[in-house]
């Protein structure tokens, strides 16, 4: 296994100088834009990696599959998807346009920032820090990784150039699409796609939704069946914004992209499959990251189409 990711990381590597690290949260300008590494975990929990697996990234909007996953649990798919819709957008990820157009005014769904700020303010917590407590105890369980934790240096960076998505919050409370606090949610929202990880902790990650909601190396269940599925048909449809077409296509199987450079794949039954590589293409997806998926879908037959 190592070297077949080995071989398709080599791949991935080839379209690394087509893409460029994101800019505009000027922490992640600092990430190495050469770094690339692959991870799998099957369902029996062994996890193998190759490429520049030291390589740590911020989970940015992967993040959104975990705390999708905690509202789903906590507060039912009837309540979460009366608020969020469950389609795909083809817009950018932090776009406010289709918002504004059409009432009622609801998120497109829950993996554009939107929507995630959205499904933060349902969950049922006091405050910032209870909430943000809550999510990354969820990432802990998805990745069986009890040492993951907030980057305060990016989540500080992205909440001092955070006009965008707090127009989208207060857009939203305007039109009374969501209620609370704006700041307090968007603080969690910054905290949350802070959480710092490696790419076996994405693979474990998505092993979990792969083994319908139960950590495959610690035998935990995280989520519900019902709760996995809903999350990796949301992953499928809408996980690479709008690009997620694209990469069905070209990879096929569900995914979870962020701008920290990371991907998490779920091959349901069968395995978590993740990257890690700063550069991004136009849309903000990992371009070797995507390069190096392709590849592995092939040669493991990964598709799920
Ligand atoms: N924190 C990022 C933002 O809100 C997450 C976006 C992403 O990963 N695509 O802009």
């Amino acid at each position: 296994m190592e070297i077949v990711l080995g071989e398709a990381v080599s791949i991935g590597r080839g379209v690394l100088e087509q893409g460029a690290v994101a800019t505009y949260i000027p922490e992640l300008a600092k990430s190495d834009p050469m770094a690339l590494a692959a991870a799998y975990c099957g369902l029996d929990g062994r996890v193998c990696s190759a490429g520049d697996t030291g390589t740590m990234i911020t989970m940015q909007s992967i993040s959104k599959v975990a705390s999708l996953g905690l509202a789903l649990e906590l507060c039912g798919e009837e309540v979460v998807f009366t608020r969020v819709g469950v389609e795909p957008s083809a817009d950018p990820f932090n776009s406010i346009m289709r918002l504004e157009m059409r009432a009622p005014h609801r998120p497109q769904n829950p993996l554009i920032n939107s929507g995630a700020i959205l499904v933060l303010s349902l969950l049922p917590f006091s405050g910032s820090s209870e909430r943000v407590a809550a999510v990354l105890e969820t990432t802990r369980r998805m990745s069986g990784n009890e040492r993951l934790g907030v980057n305060q240096a990016v989540a500080a960076s992205e909440k001092e150039t955070s006009d965008r998505n707090r127009s989208l919050g207060y857009f939203l409370r305007s039109v009374e699409a969501m209620e609370g606090n704006v700041d307090d949610i968007l603080d969690s929202y910054f905290r949350q796609c802070a959480i710092e990880c490696s790419v076996e902790d994405l693979a474990v990650m998505g092993a979990t939704l792969a083994g319908g909601g139960v950590n495959p190396m610690t035998r935990e269940r995280v989520f519900s069946r019902r709760t996995a599925l809903v999350l990796r048909a949301l992953m499928m449809t809408c996980g690479l914004y709008d690009g997620s077409g694209d990469f069905a296509v070209r990879v096929g199987f569900p995914a979870k992209s962020g701008v920290g450079g990371g991907i998490m794949g779920s091959v349901a039954g069968r395995a978590g499959v993740a990257v890690a590589g700063p550069a991004l293409d136009e849309r903000g997806n990992s371009i070797g990251g995507i390069r190096t998926l392709e590849e592995l879908s092939k040669s493991l037959s990964l598709r799920v189409l």
